[in-house]
């Protein structure tokens, strides 16, 4: 079961589970992990946005977000996710959508919880654009790029109805959680400029 309690009402710091004393800008943080959690100091897109690096105690909070449940984190992620984009105009958000079997043991789709706040804190429509046509292996299980490329290659397609709604020439933000080799967001792209959508870029909670 989801804890839709904490989903309501998160009271303790995305990264660490300390109480905190207050809420800042939306993303749940204590001080302690404001200071030391792996901020990616680069700078941010044109296509890629990441406010984290994947490591330390960004690494172990998403772990938790993905594998325990913990969906009290998208709401901090998404903010943090939010604020890392800037300088590009987006006319919609979309997220890469999990496998079936892979929602139905999580319970959930993580990167279409992360899509919503994204998409509330930019002000922007969220649509289900893309769909999975197989379910390849965990990408994080593949041993090389090359494995990854090709274990995503064909896995998505464009939702015909969501792909007709929108202009021809619309820019989309996608949304994935771990950016590893970019391999599945790349596909992800691929198919949503044959659908005829103008620019895809991506964002992400963190980066390898
Ligand atoms: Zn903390």
């Amino acid at each position: 079961m989801i804890d839709v309690l904490s989903l309501l009402y998160p009271k303790t710091c995305a990264f660490c589970r300390k109480k905190i004393p207050r809420q800042v800008s939306g993303a749940y943080i204590c001080p302690e992990c404001q200071d030391t959690l792996p901020w990616y100091t680069g700078a941010q897109g044109p296509d890629l946005f990441a406010p984290l690096y994947y490591r330390g105690a960004a690494r172990s909070a998403i772990h938790r977000f993905k594998f325990k449940r913990a969906v009290s984190c998208a709401k901090t992620f998404g903010a943090l996710m939010a604020q890392s984009v800037h300088g590009v105009t987006f006319d919609a958000v979309t997220w890469i959508p999990c496998s079936l079997p892979r929602r139905l043991k999580r319970g959930f789709d993580q990167c279409r919880l992360l899509a919503l706040e994204v998409s509330k804190r930019l002000g922007l429509p969220l649509i289900p654009m893309l769909t999975r046509k197989r379910h390849g292996r965990a990408q994080f299980k593949q041993p090389d790029a090359k494995s990854r490329e090709l274990n995503v290659q064909n896995a998505f397609a464009a939702r015909g109805k969501a792909a007709a709604r929108l202009a021809p020439g619309a820019r989309i933000l996608l949304v994935d959680d771990i950016y590893t080799t970019g391999a599945t967001c790349a596909e992800c792209r691929r198919v949503l400029l044959e659908a005829g959508c103008h620019s895809v870029r991506f964002v992400c909670i963190a980066r390898k």
